[in-house]
């Protein structure tokens, strides 16, 4: 049986699930997720199992292209198509993430300056609808409205089951190598200036301080006299806060921060040695997303975080022309403990229904994923909101996968209330799958 038949199988087994359903359409996906909210909601319990939609179907090389289910993980997409020199557009940096979650969610990369947001590699999605029909979405068919609401709209405009995605050649090396600056307008001239070079494929930065900047311009290289082992002999990100050169296959470089889930597993000595020992199947996103969720579910819930401290885990897009902002207001106010924040140029190459970013405009990410030091008397998640109305007063956008707290009318202002409404009565009027706002900041 061919993967692609096995998809048919699966589908029509769905199709028949879907008849005998009673009641609103409730799915489930039985996977690791990177949703992250500060306060916990209930999980996804659905009666409709959408767990088997995980394969990788079929890779056409000459056209460059894969089809996809959409709960295949990016590690399983990787896998199948780096043997044969090819990677997607943009590859997410965690192993776990899914083709369906990051594109309803706004998937990012280092080389997004080149090739914007995971969606924008997107050609064609399988959709299951709220009342139960199948339909194929493109940019130009039938359904191209759908299609083009499908970024930001995390699941509540249906569920991608099968996707069809660009690639693009991949060579078996990624040569890294690292400037630091300690000046903030120096450091995003030669961060604009290296958009524009053909010789740069992966941009992307950790900066500590407004003087200590590191900024760190990769490239394709077909071979590389030793490649850092990141998995059981260095913490990566440390290789990136220094001046200098490294090197690292091209799946390390890919998934370059799932072994330390960025910079959040300690560096003490029970760890270190837990780095250097566990078995690379301990040493991912998946086991500690898996570890977190088992401590959860035994202690009944994760013990509070310290009063004060925060957990900041957000990004945010502001215009190319307002990056200095955003950076002075996050480097100024916020103290991060000795952690990096994360920068990384993107070039929007289309405006997503529901994240109206300019087309051909250049944004500077900003991202953090850790806690952040509170002083007496700041507020309930106070960073989150000092940085999202910054963001928002300087023009840009964030993504949604964490905790947000507008009101419904900035909420709509900012997401296209208007444009969501409209396309929320055309596939799902009885809103069975939720809103938008309701998933996102009610979290309901
Ligand atoms: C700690 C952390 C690190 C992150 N790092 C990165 C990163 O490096 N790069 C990056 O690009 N993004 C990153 N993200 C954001 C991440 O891409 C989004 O949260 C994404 O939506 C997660 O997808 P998932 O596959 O884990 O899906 P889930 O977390 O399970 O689901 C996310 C949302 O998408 C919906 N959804 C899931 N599958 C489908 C589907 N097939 N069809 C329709 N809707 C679906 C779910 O209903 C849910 O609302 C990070 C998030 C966190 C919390």
């Amino acid at each position: 049986m061919s993967a692609a038949e096995t998809f048919s199988s699966r589908r029509t087994r769905l199709a028949a699930a879907l008849a005998a359903r009673t009641g609103p359409l409730r799915v489930k996906k039985r996977a690791t997720t990177n949703l992250f909210r500060y306060a916990t909601r209930p999980g996804p319990r659905g009666d409709i199992d959408l767990g088997g939609f995980n394969h990788v179907l079929d890779l056409d090389r000459a056209a460059r292209t894969l089809e996809v289910e959409g709960l295949a993980t990016y590690e399983a997409i990787v896998d199948l198509t780096l043997p044969h020199g090819l990677v997607p557009l943009i590859t997410p940096e965690l192993k776990h993430i899914t083709i369906g979650g990051a594109t309803v969610g706004i998937g990012i990369e280092s080389n997004g300056f080149r090739h914007g947001f995971v969606h924008d590699g997107l050609l064609e999605a399988e959709i299951l609808l709220a009342d139960g029909r199948m339909v194929v979405g493109t940019a130009d068919n039938e359904y191209a409205d759908l299609f083009r609401a499908l970024p930001n709209s995390y699941g509540t405009l249906g569920y991608i089951l099968r996707a069809k995605i660009r690639l693009m050649p991949a060579a078996a090396c990624v040569h890294l190598s690292t400037r630091a600056f300690t000046d903030l307008g120096a450091y995003l001239a030669a961060m604009q200036a290296a958009t524009e070079r053909a010789d740069v494929d992966f941009i992307e930065s950790l900066i500590f301080a407004r003087d200590r900047l590191f900024l760190t311009l990769s490239r394709f290289v077909e071979q590389a006299p030793a490649t850092a082992d990141i998995v059981h002999g260095n913490v990566f990100y440390r290789l990136l806060a220094r001046e200098g050169d490294v090197d690292l296959t091209t799946k390390d470089y890919l998934f370059r921060y799932d072994p330390d889930w960025f910079w959040n597993i300690p560096e003490t000595t029970p760890y270190r040695l837990f780095r250097r020992f566990a078995p690379a199947s301990m040493r991912n996103s998946g086991f500690y997303k898996r570890y977190t969720q088992l401590k959860r579910r035994i202690l009944g819930a994760l013990p509070p975080h310290p009063q004060n401290e925060e957990p900041l885990i957000q990004d945010w897009e502001v215009p190319w022309e307002r990056a200095d902002e955003l950076m002075r207001c996050a480097l100024d106010n916020a103290d991060l403990g000795g952690k990096p924040w994360i920068v990384t140029p993107i070039r929007a190459l289309s405006t997503p229904t529901l994240y109206p970013v300019r087309r051909g405009g250049l944004y500077l990410n900003l991202g953090c994923y850790c806690h952040v030091k509170k002083r007496p008397g700041e507020g309930d998640y106070y960073y989150t909101r000092l940085l999202d109305r910054k963001c928002f007063d300087l023009g840009g956008i964030k993504m949604l996968y964490s905790s947000t707290f507008l009101d419904e009318p900035e909420f709509d202002r900012i997401y296209n209330g208007a444009g969501y409404r409209a396309i929320k009565r055309k596939y799902d009027p009885d809103g069975a799958l939720g809103t938008l706002y309701q998933k996102c900041v009610l979290r309901q």
